[in-house]
């Protein structure tokens, strides 16, 4: 079996949030798997360091004809790390090479211009590099329009007509919305499947509340739709091993191994070296999804209130959220933000938090709180999408939970559920045991990567139908 991934991010080479992640840790999973070859296409921003990653420019080089210009594509080649798995990178300097993001704010023609070159792009790189694919995986909008090409060249074009389409929906809330065409809902009518990264989102999605929009469309073709649960990849993501951080520990040494990464990263961050003081971490893209609203008056109002927790929040994104997160260093000795995309930065805050807030207003799976589970910190979540599939309340389930989950979309809610967390705090054994029990969990791909196969193969050799 045959697939290719199509994304607009593959860690490690480009990466803006969880779709980064997924790409450059799922194909290693699959490929695992037997009998089962993977390959991965991506485009080549300017921002992806071909010298560190060795990347190499191959012969290969065509034009892409669109919109009544030819635009020139050269591939150059790489592998993904620990593994086996190719990458092709699609180059074109004007689209890609000279983007110093993945996504350019404020300049969506651009944005759409490079997306569907590659879309084309991809499928005359296929026939140069041999690879017929059984299923071509694409991802959000950028590549939901593979699976709408795929679906019009079928009938006609021999190298593909036994070729499936798989498009994974990482968030609905980006549709590439163009004039009068939206690009993730083609993909959607046009794929052969959808699926949606956790079980609870697959059926959000299909409610007025979380379906932006979609929902009506999605219910329409609600038998090709499911949800698979994302991974982590937990050799990357392993407080034992982990090169960014200051100590290394597991769950049998976690209390003295966090105390020294928080009494670090205090350091580095000007907070006052406070071990007792439960530190808060937040890591996220900056946009109006990850609740930032409803984290800064809950700050504002503990400290207020004279409670003595820290915070450490980590994010890039939206211009005026930066602007209001640089803002806070200057107004808290206990909060400090840090603005930009930091893999090390994120590592060292998984490690040295005592808890991780994600008040999401929505959330199709969501992995800081599977990275947090791993490093230690408890999750302090909303209980929407994957966050409900993946954490459990321990008021409720105190032999059971690992986190700390609540429905309502506000301030009061959110800060009330800190100081549960709070408590729980300090109350020592009570905390490690809940903190042991997140870090045993299993969050690997392994069981993702054997549902996607399942999926892969049913859509490459369907049941035949019965009389
Ligand atoms: P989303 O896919 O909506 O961006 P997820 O929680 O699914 O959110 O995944 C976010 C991933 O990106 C996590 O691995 C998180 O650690 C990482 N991440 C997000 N923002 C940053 C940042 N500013 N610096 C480093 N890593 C980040």
């Amino acid at each position: 079996m045959k697939i290719a991934f199509c994304s607009a991010e593959v860690a490690p080479f480009s990466q803006a949030g969880g779709l980064g992640d997924v790409i450059g840790s799922l194909p290693r999973a699959i490929a695992e798997q037997q009998d089962t070859q993977v390959v991965i296409i991506t485009p080549l921003y300017g921002l992806v360091d071909t010298a560190a990653h060795r990347l190499e420019k191959t012969d290969i080089a065509f034009g892409v004809h669109f919109h009544g210009k030819t635009y020139p594509i050269s591939i150059w080649q790489g592998v993904l790390p620990r593994s086996e798995v190719p990458v092709y990178f699609v180059d074109n300097y004007d689209l890609f090479g000279s983007r110093k993001q993945v996504y350019p704010y404020g300049q969506p023609e651009w944005e759409l211009e490079g997306f569907l070159v590659f879309n084309q792009a991809v499928f005359e790189l296929l026939r140069r590099v041999h690879y017929r694919p059984d299923v071509l995986h694409v991802h959000d909008w950028h590549t939901g329009s593979i699976a709408t090409t795929l679906a019009e060249i079928r009938p006609y074009d021999q190298y593909f007509s036994r070729t499936k389409s798989v498009l994974t929906i990482h968030n609905l809330h980006y549709q590439g919305l163009y004039g009068d065409i939206n690009w993730l809902k083609e993909g959607i009518l046009k794929a052969d499947a959808i699926t949606t990264v956790s079980p609870t989102y697959a059926q959000e999605i299909q409610t007025p509340e979380f379906g932006a929009g979609m929902d009506a469309i999605i219910r329409d073709v609600s038998g090709k739709v499911s949800g698979i649960l994302n991974g982590i990849d937990t050799t990357l993501y392993n407080p034992e091993t982990d090169a960014f951080i200051t100590a290394h520990y597991n769950r049998s040494n976690f209390a003295e191994g966090k105390h020294r990464n928080k009494e670090a990263l205090q350091v580095e961050m000007g907070l006052p070296v406070d071990s007792e003081a439960p530190l808060l971490g937040f890591i996220g893209r900056l946009a109006d999804q990850k609740g930032l609203d409803l984290i800064l008056p809950t700050m504002k109002a503990l400290e207020a209130d004279g409670h003595k927790c820290q915070w450490v929040l980590l994010g890039t994104g939206d211009p005026k959220m930066e602007e209001a997160l640089k803002a806070l260093n200057a107004k808290s000795q206990n909060i400090r933000s840090f603005i930009g995309f930091n893999t090390a930065m994120a590592q060292k805050i998984y490690a040295a938090s005592d808890m991780f807030v994600m008040p999401s207003a929505f959330e199709p799976c969501g992995l800081g709180q599977l990275i947090s589970l791993r490093y230690g910190a408890v999750p302090i979540v909303r209980g929407v999408g994957g966050l409900v599939d993946t954490i459990t309340d321990v008021r409720n389930q105190p032999h059971r939970g690992n986190g700390f989950k609540f429905a309502e979309y506000s301030a009061a809610k959110l800060k009330e559920n800190v100081l549960a967390a709070v408590e729980y705090y300090h109350n020592k054994s009570l905390w490690a045991e809940l903190v042991t029990r997140g870090m045993e969990e299993d969050h690997s791909w392994k069981p993702s990567a054997e549902a996607y196969k399942v999926l892969y193969q049913r859509l490459a050799h369907p049941a035949p139908v019965s009389a």
